[in-house]
């Protein structure tokens, strides 16, 4: 995201911080005298997955090639010997159990 002067960088902040609390991973924190957000401990743990390199995969996304495993259209990239989508690839290295940790849409919603 880059600030190209006050509005623009409020115009696209807001959304993705509305989101945070939707989803219910950001928890103020007061005490100390300080009153501060963090973004809980799944969205910490998400990150941390996120920000580590795949093994074997290639850093150049190949558009308009199917899935190798959901056979969807999608932005691929090389893993070992396959083309994955990214929802692919998190299931692969997650499970899906991990992916439906973290609350979805419309449970948020109804809470
Ligand atoms: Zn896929």
């Amino acid at each position: 995201m880059q600030e190209i002067g006050r509005q623009p960088f409020v115009h696209q902040l807001d959304p993705l911080l509305r989101d945070l609390l939707t989803f219910g991973l950001v928890e103020r924190r007061e005490g100390d005298g300080q009153d501060r957000w963090v973004l809980s401990q799944a969205a910490q743990d998400r990150l941390t997955f996120l920000d580590r390199p795949t093994p074997g995969a290639s850093t150049t996304f190949v558009v308009g090639r199917r899935c190798d495993r959901c056979r969807e259209h999608a932005v691929t990239r090389r893993i070992g010997e396959r083309y994955l989508c990214a929802r692919c690839e998190t299931e692969e290295a997650t499970g899906p159990a991990e992916v439906a940790a973290l609350p979805s849409m419309a449970e948020r919603r109804s809470a």
